[in-house]
């Protein structure tokens, strides 16, 4: 009897958030927050601050993602200067917990003259596998109780990713490889040229921010002509007015739209990080397919 009062006034004492509340969690961007949420499922409860289809580069923090930082238990980000927006984001919210960086063991990729880190390593399946664990680590030391489940989500999830990866390299390897060339708006995809062994030209750089001078365009379509490169992309966080320019310029092939930092809402063709993956995969490949040299008119046939 006096054991169970005892019990019951532990209960009491206890804070119910111990009991009730599921680990609050925040990731900074829709590429990341569906990362976390396959590694964290039912046990999370997520908060993305910057959504499909919207541009981290360019966010500019809201009052709420202040208060879900202020409530959160852990905050995700990716890291590699990606979210240049975080530190002020952080101290305004008087959030004292952890901030996980997901590419925390990634290798860099390094750009310009002063070798500024390229945050876009989401674009290489080999580093989404490394998020992950980064993940699974993160959720386990902030929640312990749920360890086996973390566990048993991120071997799950990285399964699924390992095939991703092996279906990719097969895609990219039924194009001839003289013809894995792509002109995209921003300079997001020098991860996946990387691992994958495809040419990407952007004239807007890595953060998406300036827009190209007229020389920077008149390059671009400089080496396409060399390159033979016929194959253009809109993106999901960029202006089309780079491509629309390229395509009335050069007659170039525009194969669609490609998801670089952001996914697709719910209904859209890239609502997760492997759709997104496979989306911008088929449209590469059948892309590159265009890159095929143009007829030129002084070596047409002479027709006696
Ligand atoms: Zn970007």
């Amino acid at each position: 009897m006096l054991r169970n009062l005892c019990l019951a006034m532990l209960l009491i004492l206890a804070p119910t958030s111990a009991y009730a509340a599921r680990l609050k969690v925040v990731a900074t961007f829709s590429v990341l927050g569906d990362i976390v949420s396959n590694v964290g499922g039912d046990n999370i409860e997520l908060t993305t601050l910057v959504g499909p289809n919207a541009d981290a580069h360019s966010y500019e923090p809201t009052p709420d993602a202040v208060k879900a930082i202020g409530n959160a238990d852990l905050v995700i980000v990716n890291g590699l200067g990606f979210e240049g927006w975080m530190g002020r984001l952080i101290a305004s919210s008087g959030y004292s917990g952890p901030v996980i960086v997901a590419a925390k063991e990634v290798t860099s990729l390094n750009v310009g003259e002063k070798l500024e880190m390229d945050p876009h390593a989401w674009q290489s399946v080999t580093n989404v596998i490394n998020y992950t664990g980064a993940i699974r680590d993160a959720l386990n030391d902030a929640d312990r109780g749920h360890s086996a489940k973390y566990k048993e989500n991120a071997e799950t999830y990285i399964r699924k990713l390992n095939e991703l990866e092996s279906w990719i390299q097969e895609q990219v390897a039924s194009v001839p490889e003289g013809q894995r060339a792509v002109i995209t708006t921003h300079d997001a995809f020098r991860y996946f040229g990387r691992y994958y062994g495809v040419r990407f030209l952007a004239p807007a750089g890595i953060t998406n921010e300036s827009s190209p001078s007229a020389a920077d365009m008149a390059h671009i379509e400089s080496l396409m002509r060399a390159q033979k490169i016929r194959a253009i992309f809109f993106e999901n966080v960029s202006d089309d007015k780079i491509i629309k320019q390229l395509q009335q310029d050069s007659g170039a092939y525009i194969g669609g739209t490609l998801y670089s930092d952001a996914l697709s809402p719910p209904t859209g063709p890239a609502p997760t990080y492997i759709s997104m993956m496979k989306h911008n995969v088929a449209a590469l490949v059948e892309g590159m397919k265009q890159n095929t040299p143009a007829p030129d008119p002084t070596e047409a046939p002479v027709n006696k």
